[in-house]
């Protein structure tokens, strides 16, 4: 059996105690040489195609470290051309028999993956703590809101009912879906369950078999779904993961074998992703960065508004595409600034296995260094610094990626902090007069992925939805992320395609349109005479 091949050790790790201070502190030579032996001995994360997990043949290996301590958890491969071909080749087998699977057998597949994630979703949520840094119980929700879509996939047979009418005497047209083929799916580091979650159940579900790309800097829980996956049923090959970073993608952007890629991540790579593999005939859908803004109107319900805002700020270190990052105060809510400075003050920052721990580190010492550029921009250019959570040092994790909760007030359109999704927990807050301001400088705004309005009045609220250029529009909620029978609907700079990730439109995102006209005469015997008119009833 596959699951007794697979041993847990060899794909995930246990949650380890935080690294003691090295005495190879203050030498920088012995540092180098320990470096060097952790890289050596470090664990190799694992290809997984065709049902097996397999060491890669790379030459080259990215340092993956645990962004609370530096601790070097594994080595991930940038895949071979060879491998990747290997992965592609065992998915386009593994779809040609897969498609002939009747929908309620991948039913039950999906069914029991569905099981599966629950009763592990502890042990995932570990790893995404470690690799990812979020704390644990945000790293459930990663989990959770993934699992979700598997639920939806578990409704199949009436997602995929194909549609019969009778349009001329003895003559049926009926329409059904169809299966692409091989799929792949590049993801992001930041919500490491989920976004997988979002792309390789429903495409397996439509009779697809897919290469999952997951991030370089996150693998392991995409490692860990695969082998609940393989647990489930799903057959050898119809499920692949290769790892790496452009190379990779880039051949998913070229490979003829591969009809459509699911992205997402940043502009910089969703825009490339988009072109290069719509240039080569394939289906692409992409979600990209995003700049959320709230609008807190003056009858807002004051403390319920200032908590949501914290929450979803701050949250995931401000990791999250629907995190609201920027806050517009209409007239007289910028007093209530200082009182959101303090809620943000408050909350703790630390490792995500603590349970105290509200905030954790970010991914890379570099994207810390981006985040701190960025405040710092904003300070420069005139904005004021309401809240500094730069320089912050956490006790016993003094290594790690931390910036604490940042508020940078009084900033304008223009300022480099407004315009840069900073992915950071930094929230931006510009002030204006009217409702009608704050849908103005929304709607110039480039992206389009998420938006809330904070109001106690109906009217506001309506007015707001109407007018607002915003995908997903929260009314007194922070982070309006669509569950399952909806679809994650960003709009604007932060999407290119046209079918949006889960929901109907995941699924027909997977799947082709057919339509067969069949003709059985009653009584067709005796039928003598060629007909050469179009049918008029
Ligand atoms: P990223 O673009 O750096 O990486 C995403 C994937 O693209 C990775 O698998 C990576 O290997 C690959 N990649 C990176 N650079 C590439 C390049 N130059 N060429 C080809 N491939 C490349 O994104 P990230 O930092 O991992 O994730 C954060 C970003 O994702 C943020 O911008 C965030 O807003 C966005 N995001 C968007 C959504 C959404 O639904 N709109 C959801 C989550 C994250």
């Amino acid at each position: 059996m596959l699951s007794s091949l697979l041993k847990p050790q060899n794909l995930l790790r246990a949650t380890k105690a935080p690294l003691r201070r090295s005495f190879t502190t203050n030498f920088p030579a012995l540092q180098q040489v320990a470096a060097a032996q952790q890289t050596a001995t470090a664990e190799r994360v694992k290809n997984f195609i065709n049902g097996e997990f397999v060491e890669s043949q790379a030459d080259k290996w990215i340092e993956l470290r645990n962004p609370a301590t530096q601790e070097l958890l594994c080595l991930v491969p940038e895949t071979t051309n060879e491998e990747l071909n290997e992965a592609t080749s065992a998915a386009e087998a593994a779809a040609k028999e897969w498609r002939k699977s009747t929908v309620l057998q991948r039913q039950r597949v999906m069914m029991d993956l569905q099981y599966l994630i629950r009763e592990n979703q502890a042990k995932i949520a570990e790893n995404i703590v470690q690799e990812q840094g979020k704390t644990f119980e945000d790293a459930k929700g990663d989990v959770f809101r993934g699992l979700q879509v598997v639920e939806q996939a578990c409704s199949l047979p009436s997602l995929l009912m194909g549609e019969k009418l009778t349009v001329a005497k003895d003559m049926e047209t009926y329409a059904y879906r169809e299966p692409l083929g091989v799929v792949a799916g590049i993801c992001p580091f930041n919500f490491p369950a989920m976004i997988p979650l979002w792309m390789f159940p429903l495409a397996i579900a439509a009779g697809n078999s897919i290469v999952m790309k997951p991030s370089e800097r996150d693998p392991g829980a995409m490692m860990m779904l695969a082998k609940l996956a393989a647990e489930a049923g799903v057959p050898k090959g119809v499920l692949n993961i290769v790892h790496g970073s452009v190379d990779c993608v880039n051949y998913i952007c070229d490979e003829p074998r591969i009809k459509a890629i699911s992205f997402v991540g940043s502009d910089r790579a969703g825009q490339h992703i988009y072109t290069r593999g719509n240039a080569n005939g394939k289906r692409v859908q992409a979600n990209l960065g995003a700049k959320n803004h709230a609008v807190i109107m003056p009858d807002a319900n004051k403390q319920a508004t200032l908590n949501a805002i914290a929450g979803a700020a701050f949250g995931a270190a401000g990791q999250r595409c629907m995190a609201l990052s920027t806050v517009i105060m209409v007239g007289k809510t910028k007093e209530w600034l200082p009182e959101l400075a303090e809620r943000a003050r408050q909350l703790k920052v630390g490792y995500g296995m603590d349970p105290q721990t509200d905030v954790g580190p970010v991914i890379t010492p570099q994207s810390k260094e981006r985040i701190e550029y960025l405040v710092q921009s904003g300070v420069d250019e005139g904005a004021e610094l309401l809240l500094d959570g730069r320089g912050i040092v956490v006790k016993n994790y003094e290594k790690g990626n931390f910036v604490g909760p940042t508020i940078l007030s009084n900033v304008k359109p223009n300022m480099e902090c407004y315009r840069e999704e900073i992915f950071g927990p930094v929230l931006v807050c510009l002030n204006v007069e009217t409702l009608d301001e704050a849908v103005e400088l929304i709607n110039n705004n480039p992206y389009g992925n998420g938006t809330a309005i904070f109001t106690n009045s109906g009217p506001i609220a309506r007015k707001f939805e109407h007018d607002i250029d915003v995908g997903q529009v929260g009314i007194n909620t922070p982070i309006p992320v669509p569950v399952p029978p909806f679809s994650f609907t960003g709009s604007r700079g932060s999407i290119l395609g046209d079918l949006n990730f889960y929901g109907k439109s995941g699924l027909h995102f997977y799947t082709k349109p057919k339509t067969v006209t069949s003709l059985w005469r009653e009584g067709d015997a005796d039928h003598t005479r060629s007909s050469v008119s179009m049918p008029t009833m």
